[in-house]
């Protein structure tokens, strides 16, 4: 409901907020919409990218720190409580800090007309609706500022003892599902199951969305801990139970074992963080325990992580194409190479080699693999095709990842970077590892009569490792395969892996496929592969990996 304009006046308003200003979390405002004139809290403008605390141009000049995609939705809200439709004003959406991040904030606030009855002033309140809270009505259990109060009191008098950061697996389902009621019921049960394990000195504190911390200051160990997450987990099935299982949920945990004197808040949050994203990665009703080496293993991951984002940022500087020759088994005649990438970073003031099975992991978690997977065609298209100045008809191998082929048009790349060095598609080679389903996937085959159109040669890689078989010789149609390393390796030095490799070769020539031997090191082996008539030979013995510069000196200069 509009109210009528008080006795006060804009500056006597402005004065107000100021007053207030000290003793409240939330902000403060007033805005004169006939005069255009906004006041808001001092620590308003000390957070938020807002002007002064008092300006004119109101309209315009809000926008200024509004979340861009907010801001058409802001400029409705104002347009409908200047035309007198709006009287109340109730909008959840986002402002930018002074950094430039966007920041969720509820605005509310009310009319107040003038004497003719027109919109005149709107006054209310702004909170940040994703702070850190002092207490969390549903759970009725103190917050993280309370928390981060309670570990700094107790810095320098607690004893040592164990931090169990417990989550909610799923709370977001349940909420969609059953409704945020229902979720919020459940939240301040889960609170009460867990307190009803504690002993006297364990505090339990309410983080954000479903998730708990237990603070320990009576010197229990991390067995302790693993002990009282299963008797908090037995309440909640039984909790479960109770309710007719109507819905179905588990808790993980993260146990940290520590020494609250050394510990600090920050470090505490971050640490326990990590040891409940390793539980929820460990499944269901998991429970973790910090270990330093799992710590410093998630660091350098997210190092090179990083280093890799920012390496794709910056047109792929610290990505190279190695290349390994590969030779006719007959004749020794080098006939094409492999690529294969590697990655360069500056790791501690120190330029480091990441080895391909820790980088590509990581590349493929975080999608980089495509825009990644892309340059590595390129390179390798543009290198065959200089080599074969050298030596006509030179091929190229490429090896892709699965990733590639389910979420990329990974013919279309392969296509276009032939095209763009007028690389006869015979000369490029796409290599793909089994992983079991290939046979039956839509995208796979897509990519396979895409090739097999294109007359681009198909590799199976790694054949005698994880899910490659026989089967995949006549299913999935390729050109070639190439026998792995280890396996290579087995059959040199045990008669029934012997035994099965002849036969193997033996079939894949019967179907007219051929045969590619990995990692040969010793003149033995390269005699043996021989008797046994591998067509392509490929290992250490003919050359390792290296750089284009070097592999066309060695090779052909
Ligand atoms: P892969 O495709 O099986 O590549 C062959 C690996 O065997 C290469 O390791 C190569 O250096 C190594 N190798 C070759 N001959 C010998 C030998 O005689 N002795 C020994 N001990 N090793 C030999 P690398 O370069 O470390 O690559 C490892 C894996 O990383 C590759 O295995 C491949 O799966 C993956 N990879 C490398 N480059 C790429 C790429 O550009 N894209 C994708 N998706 N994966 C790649
Ligand atoms: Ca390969
Ligand atoms: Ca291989």
């Amino acid at each position: 409901m509009s109210e009528r304009i008080p006795e006060l006046s804009i500056e006597q308003f402005a004065e107000v907020i100021r007053l207030f200003d000290p003793h409240m979390d939330n902000y403060l405002y007033v805005m004169d919409l006939k005069a255009d004139f906004y006041q808001i809290s001092d620590s308003a403008v000390e957070r938020f990218m807002i002007p002064a605390a008092a300006f004119y141009d109101a309209n315009a000049k809000i926008q200024s720190f509004v979340y861009e995609k907010d801001r058409p939705l802001l400029a409705a809200e104002f347009e409908l409580m200047q035309s007198g439709k709006r009287k109340e004003h109730n909008l959840h959406y986002r402002w930018l800090d002074r950094s430039g991040k966007p920041i969720w904030i509820n605005c509310r606030g009310g009319i107040i007309d003038d004497a003719d009855g027109q919109p005149r002033y709107l006054i209310g309140c702004i909170n940040e609706t994703g702070k850190k809270q002092r207490a969390d009505n549903t759970s009725g259990l103190l917050g993280e500022l309370e928390l981060a109060s309670y570990i700094r009191s107790n810095a320098d008098k607690a004893p040592s003892g164990f931090f169990m950061r417990i989550g909610i697996d799923d709370l977001s389902s349940i909420n969609s599902s059953s409704g945020t009621g229902y979720g919020d019921y459940i939240l301040k049960n889960v609170a009460s199951c867990i307190s009803g394990c504690l002993s006297g000195n364990q505090k339990l504190f309410y983080l954000v969305a479903g998730e708990y911390m237990i603070v320990d200051t009576e010197g229990h160990t991390s067995e302790d801990a693993v002990a009282l997450y299963k008797s908090i987990r037995k309440r909640i099935s039984a909790f479960i139970d109770a309710e007719n299982y109507k819905f179905v949920f588990t808790i993980l945990a993260g146990i940290l074992e520590a020494d609250i004197t050394t510990t600090s808040y920050e470090e505490t949050m971050k640490l326990s963080d990590f040891t409940l994203s390793k539980a929820r990665e460990l499944g269901e009703n998991s429970f973790y325990v910090f270990s330093q080496k799992d710590y410093e293993q998630f660091l350098r991951k997210n190092k090179i992580k990083m280093a890799l984002y920012h390496a794709v940022d910056n047109n792929f500087e610290g990505f190279e194409a190695y290349y390994q020759p590969i030779v006719d088994s007959k004749t020794a005649d080098l006939i094409a190479a492999e690529a294969l990438m590697r990655f360069f970073m500056d790791y501690d003031g120190e330029t480091i080699g990441i080895a391909p099975f820790e980088f590509i992991p990581i590349l493929e978690e975080t999608g980089l693999i495509l825009p990644v997977g892309k340059w590595m065609l390129e390179e390798s298209a543009a290198m065959c095709s200089e080599m074969q100045q050298y030596i006509p008809g030179f091929k190229i191998n490429v090896n892709i990842s699965y990733i590639q082929v389910m979420k990329s048009n990974i013919l279309k790349d392969i296509l276009e970077a032939i095209k763009k060095v007028q690389l006869a598609p015979e000369c490029m080679g796409i290599e793909l590892t089994e992983s079991g389903y290939l046979d039956t996937n839509f995208h796979f085959l897509r990519l396979r009569n895409g090739l097999k159109e294109n007359k681009i040669p198909f590799i199976i890689d790694d054949f005698g490792t994880g899910y490659s078989n026989l089967h995949c010789l006549s299913d999935l149609s390729p050109t070639y395969i190439k026998i792995d390393r280890e396996f290579t390796n087995k059959a040199l030095c045990n008669t029934y892996d012997h035994e099965l490799m002849v036969k193997i070769i033996e079939m894949a020539h019967s179907l007219d496929l051929r045969i590619c031997v990995e990692g040969i090191e010793e003149t033995e082996a390269l005699e043996e592969v021989r008797r046994i008539d591998a067509d392509y030979i490929q290992g250490y013995l003919f050359g390792r990996p290296c750089g284009k510069k070097e592999f066309f000196e060695k090779n052909v200069l």
